[in-house]
């Protein structure tokens, strides 16, 4: 099908991979469209049959229980973005020489010819709070955006929808990034990259080559993370459009063509007249919230974008002001007897949990869940020396115990030894029980939370209710 928009879908034979959360939308656009559209999904249960039920009402074919075989003449094929690159469907369609499009894709392919350039974010870490600080700021510079992909709008709604943009403010997850072949942003960041998802990649090197797809044809700028090489590589890699600039972002001094923080002020020394002389102020450190180093990072990749964007300094500033993070992400949930109690639930990797320990003098640590095949070595090495204590629970919470026992044998350790919901209570509970006035008790579980909880909302929402119980009782 090219490279460029699909004007005419009459007739076209779409195959839509997976009913869910972006398969339904797709299938009913493309059906609108005038696209001869089947959707083939792996589940035949219950809500997969009331599902197909509503399409088939609409006429769009559904096939159940199948999502391996490519239907007869298939010209396109529009997948969900987490079905793994390896399956069978994917290898007959490229056999047969059908192209294979993702939800982002999609939407990129659909948009209409005046639409609102793209601003992009991915990352291991930190891409939802970075693209809201990004729509913040460019709210305060009065464009008309949203943050939209894998966070609030749908992508299609954005593209399709009534509303008008100036600019979109776009998360992709690596998956995204895998199934968008021809995507092209106006500016891109990559914030960091840590092992993530490997089992869906394939390797690390297959996770980064698709981290990495989100800096191709870039026209402004393509932001990275000065203290994670890995993206920097990633930069000078991409084959982007003359005149596109490598941008930087530091926590230290920025360089000529790089953001960085100076005295407590966040500071540009990329997008101003006289870089090599001169470096413009845009807001302070205590504008940023939570203050941590990780979200400081985050705040100056929002700031790039939006300076790439033409945005004015002062908008940087309003817009860092007017964010406030998402639950469950180094979310303050009480001061008990001396001790701050912080839930960031959202630490569903070791990366993320290694920033946030990093952001602490004293920790009494919550950890353990699912590991997803994480080590957790480095993580216990670097973060030893803010350790008071750990509690661990979960169930993969012996390779937690087992670093701490090589990397910081001296911190205590209670190993709860449950993976029940009630678990949580007694975590708090021994927390308190070891942490002094001045500590912080964080829930940064590095791992992944279904093995005890519905989500990692349920999992902080337990964090929260077991401190509350003890400030009650305090
Ligand atoms: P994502 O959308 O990439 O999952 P979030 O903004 O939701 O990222 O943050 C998820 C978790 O990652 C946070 O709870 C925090 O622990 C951690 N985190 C956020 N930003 C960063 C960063 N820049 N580097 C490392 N960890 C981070």
């Amino acid at each position: 099908m090219g490279s460029g928009q699909v004007t005419d879908w009459q007739g076209k034979n779409v195959t839509v991979a997976g009913l869910g959360v972006s398969g339904i939308p797709a299938a009913k656009v493309l059906h609108g469209l005038g696209a001869k559209v089947t959707v083939v999904n792996d589940g035949d249960d219950a809500r997969a049959r009331a599902q197909a039920a509503e399409l088939e009402a609409l006429g769009i074919a559904v096939r159940l229980g199948d999502g391996a075989t490519l239907p007869e003449g298939t010209e396109l094929v529009v997948t969900a973005p987490g079905w793994k690159p390896d399956k069978p469907l994917f290898t007959a369609a490229r056999d047969a020489g059908v192209d294979i499009w993702g939800d982002v894709e999609l939407a990129w392919r659909l948009r209409g010819p005046d639409a609102a350039p793209w601003l992009a974010v991915t990352g291991t870490n930190g891409k939802t709070t970075t693209v809201q600080m990004l729509a913040e700021i460019l709210k305060a510079a009065g464009l008309r955006t949203a943050a939209v992909g894998n966070i609030g709008v749908s992508l299609l709604d954005a593209v399709l929808g009534e509303e008008r943009y100036d600019v979109l403010a776009v998360e992709l997850s690596s998956y995204q990034l895998h199934w968008a072949p021809s995507l092209r942003a106006h500016s891109a960041a990559v914030l960091n990259l840590a092992p993530d998802h490997l089992d869906w990649h394939g390797s690390m090197e297959a996770y980064a080559a698709d981290k990495g797809r989100i800096y191709e044809g870039n026209r402004v700028a393509c932001v990275y993370n000065v203290a994670d090489k890995a993206t920097e590589d990633l930069v000078r890699e991409a084959d982007v459009e003359e005149g596109c600039r490598a941008i930087g972002f530091t926590l230290g001094a920025p360089t000529p063509s790089q953001l960085g923080v100076v005295d407590g002020i966040l500071v540009d020394r990329a997008f101003v007249e006289n870089r090599h002389k001169s470096a413009q102020e845009l807001a302070e450190i205590s504008d940023v919230e939570p203050p941590a180093p990780h979200n400081i990072a985050n705040a100056l990749a929002a700031a790039a974008l939006a300076r790439a964007f033409g945005v004015p300094p002062k908008a940087v500033r309003d817009g860092l002001r007017a964010f406030t993070p998402d639950a469950h992400r180094i979310a303050h949930v009480a001061d008990v007897a001396g001790v701050s109690y912080v839930d960031d639930s959202k630490a569903t990797n070791t990366h993320a949990a290694e920033a946030s320990l990093a952001a602490y003098e004293s920790i009494v640590w919550i950890a353990g869940g699912l590991a997803k095949g994480a080590v957790f070595e480095e993580l216990v090495a670097k973060s030893a020396g803010h350790l008071r204590a750990a509690v661990l629970m979960g169930a993969d919470r012996a390779l937690i115990r087992e670093a701490l026992a090589r990397h910081a044998p001296e911190v205590p350790v209670v190993d709860l030894d449950r993976t029940d919901t009630g678990a949580m209570l007694a975590a708090v509970q021994e927390a308190q029980r070891l942490a002094r006035p001045g500590d912080t008790v964080l829930l940064a579980p590095a791992c992944a939370s279904m093995d005890m909880f519905a989500n990692y909302n349920q999992r902080g929402d337990a964090f929260a209710e077991a401190v509350r119980e003890l400030g009650a009782g305090a």
